[in-house]
C-alpha cells in the first residue's frame, strides 16, 4: 500500500502503518521498533511525519473525551487521534468551549499542536498553547505525563513528534460562547495597510483572502465577532466593513475564489456556536484529500502591513491559488513561531505544483527575510527555522532524555534541528 499525505504531495517512505488499539499495543511497538514516527490526520504539506522505519497511528486507540472540573478551571482530556470537531461537540454538550480552532476541524489535536497550529486573532495563541498537559510513549515504551508545572512543558507539546507518541492532551477549556461571521469584499489595499491594526483588533478573530488575480485589493475580509449577552444578535458588536472601503457579501463565500461555499461555516452574520463558526469549513464537509499546497510565515505583529505589501509586490498569479492573513497571541513555547513575539501569519494556498512550489516559497522567504518571517513547521518551506529557536540546546536535551536512541528522528529533523 502507497501511503501518501491528505494533500497527496508526500509519499512516506514506508508502506508500514501501525494502527495500535490499546496503549500497551503501541508501548510495545515502540519498544521493539528501531525507528518509528507518529502519524496524525495527514494534513502537513512536507516530510515532518515521514519515516522509513514504523509509521504509528493512535486513531484506533480507545476514544476518551473527558472534562474535569467547572467554570474557568475546567479542561477536557483528549484521546491522542482525537480531532478538533469531535472535540468541540462535546465540549460544546458541556457547555464549554475552546478558545479557537484551525481552519479545519478534521485535524488531529496531537498533530496540529505538534506543528503550532493556529487560527486567528489578537487575543488568540496558538492551539498547543492551550495545553495543559500531554501523555506520550517515549523511546523505551514508557507512558511519559508532563504538565504546565514541569519546567520542560514548553517543550513538550509543540514538539514535532520527537519526544514519542502522544496518547492523550489536556486542553484548558472556557465557557461557550456564540460568534457570527460577516464577509467584506474587495477592501483597497492602501486602505487595509492604512488600517492593518484597527482592522485586526476590530473582532475576535479576523481573516484576510488575497486573490492573487484581483490586483491590489483583499477579496474577503473575512470577520468572526464574538457575541455578547447584551447584544444578542451581534449587530452592535460586529465591525462595518463600509469604513475601510469594503462591501457586504450577501452570499456565502470560500476562502479561494470560485470554490464552492457551501463547505464553509455560516456567514452572513447570522450567530452560532463557536465550533460551527470559528473554523471556516464544516465539520460535516469532509475533504478528503486536497489538489493544493500551502506555505506560511510568522511575522512580528507591527511588521504585518509592511509584509503584506511586501508579498503583494511579488508575481505569484501561476502558482498561487490564494493567500490568507491572520494574527496570532505570542506565547512561550520553545519551538513555536510565535514565540515571544505577537505575529502574523501569512499564508499561501498554493497550485499542487511541486518545483513551482519551492520556488515561490524561496521568493516569499527572501522578501519576508528583513521581517524575521519564521516557517510554519507543517507547510513546506526551504529557509532555516533554527535560528530562530533560542531554546534549540534545552530541546535537544529533551529529546536525548525521552528519545536517547533517535527513534523518533528523521531526515526532516535533522536537517531543520540537528536531531
Ligand atoms: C486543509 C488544511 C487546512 C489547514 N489549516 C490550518 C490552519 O488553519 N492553521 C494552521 O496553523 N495550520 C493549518 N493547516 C496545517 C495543519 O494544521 C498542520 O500541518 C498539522 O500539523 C496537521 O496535523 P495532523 O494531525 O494532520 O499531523 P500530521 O501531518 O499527520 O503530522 C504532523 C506532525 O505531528 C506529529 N504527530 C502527529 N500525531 C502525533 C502523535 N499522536 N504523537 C506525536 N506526534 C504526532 C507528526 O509526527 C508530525 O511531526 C492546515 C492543513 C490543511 C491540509
Amino acid at each position: 500500500m502507497t501511503l501518501t499525505n491528505w494533500a497527496r504531495n508526500i509519499t512516506f517512505s514506508t508502506d508500514r502503518l501501525h494502527l495500535p488499539t490499546s496503549v500497551e499495543q503501541l508501548q510495545e511497538l515502540v519498544a521493539g521498533s528501531p525507528r518509528v514516527r507518529a502519524l496524525g490526520t495527514g494534513h502537513s504539506f512536507n516530510r515532518i511525519a515521514d519515516t522509513a522505519g514504523d509509521l504509528v497511528s493512535v486513531r484506533h486507540l480507545p476514544k476518551d473525551i473527558t472534562v474535569t472540573g467547572s467554570g474557568d478551571a475546567a479542561t477536557v482530556s483528549v484521546h491522542g487521534g482525537a480531532n478538533y470537531g469531535e472535540v468541540a461537540v462535546a465540549l460544546q454538550a458541556e457547555g464549554l468551549a475552546l478558545p479557537n480552532m484551525g481552519s479545519l476541524p478534521h485535524i488531529s489535536v496531537a498533530g496540529a499542536c505538534a506543528t503550532g497550529t493556529h487560527g486567528s486573532g489578537d487575543g488568540n495563541q496558538c492551539l498547543a498553547a492551550g495545553a495543559v498537559a500531554v501523555e506520550f510513549v517515549g523511546g523505551d515504551g514508557e507512558l511519559v505525563r508532563t504538565t504546565g508545572a514541569d519546567p520542560e512543558f514548553g517543550g513538550s507539546v509543540l514538539a514535532l513528534g520527537a519526544l514519542g507518541v502522544v496518547t492523550r492532551v489536556e486542553l484548558a477549556t472556557v465557557p461557550t460562547f456564540d460568534v457570527r461571521q460577516d464577509v467584506w469584499l474587495d477592501v483597497p489595499i492602501d486602505r487595509v495597510v492604512e488600517n492593518f491594526d484597527e482592522i485586526m483588533a476590530s473582532a475576535y478573530s479576523i481573516s484576510m483572502f488575497d486573490d492573487p488575480a484581483t490586483g491590489r485589493q483583499i477579496d474577503r475580509l473575512w470577520i468572526k465577532t464574538r457575541i455578547d449577552p447584551g447584544d444578542p444578535t451581534g449587530v452592535a458588536s460586529a465591525p462595518d466593513g463600509t469604513r475601510w472601503g469594503g462591501r457586504a457579501a450577501t452570499t456565502q463565500q470560500h476562502c479561494l475564489t470560485d470554490h464552492d461555499a457551501s463547505a464553509s461555516t455560516a456567514q452572513l452574520g447570522v450567530p452560532g456556536p463557536w465550533h460551527e463558526r470559528l473554523p471556516h469549513f464544516r465539520l460535516d464537509f469532509q475533504p478528503s484529500s486536497g489538489a493544493e499546497q500551502q506555505s506560511e510565515y510568522l511575522v512580528p505583529r507591527e511588521h504585518g502591513a509592511a509584509a503584506l505589501l511586501a508579498v503583494q509586490s511579488l508575481e505569484l498569479r501561476e502558482v498561487l491559488l490564494g493567500a490568507e492573513i491572520r494574527t496570532i497571541a505570542a506565547d512561550d513555547l520553545w519551538l513555536s513561531p510565535c514565540r515571544g513575539r505577537a505575529s502574523v501569519g501569512v499564508h499561501f494556498t498554493w497550485r499542487d505544483l511541486d518545483a513551482e512550489v519551492v520556488r515561490a516559497a524561496a521568493a516569499v522567504e527572501e522578501v519576508l527575510a528583513p521581517f524575521d518571517g519564521r516557517p510554519h513547521w507543517g507547510k513546506v518551506f526551504s529557509s532555516d527555522p533554527a535560528a530562530h529557536i533560542e531554546r534549540l540546546a534545552d530541546f535537544r536535551a529533551l529529546v536525548a532524555r525521552h528519545d536517547p536512541e533517535r527513534k523518533f528522528g528523521n531526515d526532516f529533523l535533522a536537517q531543520h534541528l540537528g536531531i
